[in-house]
């Protein structure tokens, strides 16, 4: 345990607030005493977080932070936290989460600096649970590559783990994605939600057909989370493998229909495989 300070009992530190990702009554009793009783906030943008100070009637010391600022930035932070509470927070939701702070959590945790987290909003978490797609097993990807290669990379390493897979997205984006998940990994179930905790607030699902032709219609604004469905949700009964296999060997060898369906579907390959020789 360390010692309290003077900063109103609350012992020094680095402290990790979360703070809302749109609806300003998420921020949570914790991190507004927090906030209250620290010395210093390292925050990506002054001015987002000055807002957000201001909204909750304090005024602190800010300091710009981000994983690439200088090294004597992350220093003088660190010999901060080892005298006082230091709050990092990002411009929204959980710091660290696709937002600056791990470096400086890293080197806090090395040197034996006090670290606690203030839990709260992330837009990831959010979405899962709103999306009606499984939450026993799920995988936060980030962000999606805005590179086609890379972008197909991740799916097709991402796209045989058995789990709903998590990832950050801009509405510009969006059809892209969309188009390069239908290619990777077809017939998955998708969710899009955007604007979490705000007034337009959405969530839909279904497959990428039906997304695609709705942002088609309404193009999409605001902050975008995209999920996709695990693997082997359809029971096998359900799906007409021959007419699977026959669509995906118009343009691929037998061996890759057979690997690009398994990942899918979440099915056996080599019998994949032995039905793709017969069909040819
Ligand atoms: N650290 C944040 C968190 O914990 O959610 C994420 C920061 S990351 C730089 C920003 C991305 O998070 C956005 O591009 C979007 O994908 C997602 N995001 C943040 N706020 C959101 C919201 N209100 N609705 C939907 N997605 C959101």
């Amino acid at each position: 345990m360390t010692e309290p300070n003077l900063y109103s009992g609350l012992p020094h530190g680095l402290y990790i607030v979360a703070t809302p990702i749109g609806n300003l009554g998420d921020l949570s009793t914790r991190a507004l005493a927090v906030l209250g009783a620290c010395g210093a906030v390292a925050c990506e943008d002054t001015r987002v977080t000055g807002k957000l100070l201001h909204h909750a009637g304090l005024k602190k010391r800010l300091i710009r932070y981000d994983d690439h600022a200088d090294e004597a930035v992350r220093e003088r932070l660190l010999a901060m936290a080892a005298q006082e509470p230091v709050a990092l927070v990002s411009d929204a939701g959980t710091p660290l989460i696709s937002d600056p702070g791990y470096k400086l959590v890293k080197e806090a945790r090395e040197r034996g600096v006090n670290v606690v987290s203030v839990p709260g909003p992330s837009a990831l978490i959010v979405a899962l649970t709103l999306s009606g797609l499984p939450t026993d097993r799920f995988l936060f990807g980030g962000f999606l590559p805005v590179k086609d290669k890379a972008r197909r990379d991740v799916l097709a390493e991402l796209g045989a783990v058995r789990s709903t897979l998590v990832f950050y997205e801009t509405s510009p984006r969006l059809l892209d994605a969309l188009a390069a998940i239908e290619a990777a990994l077809p017939g998955r179930e998708v969710a899009v939600a955007r604007e979490l905790t705000k007034k337009f607030e959405e969530c839909r699902s279904g497959s990428v057909a039906d997304l695609v032709a709705h942002y088609t219609a309404h193009p999409p604004k605001g902050e975008i989370v995209l999920m996709i469905g695990p693997p082997g949700e359809q029971a096998s009964e359900d799906l007409d493998i021959d007419a699977l296999l026959r669509a995906e060997l118009e343009t691929q060898k037998p061996s890759q229909a057979a690997a690009r369906l398994a990942k899918s579907y979440g099915l056996d390959r080599k019998m994949l495989y032995a039905r793709a020789l017969d069909l040819k």
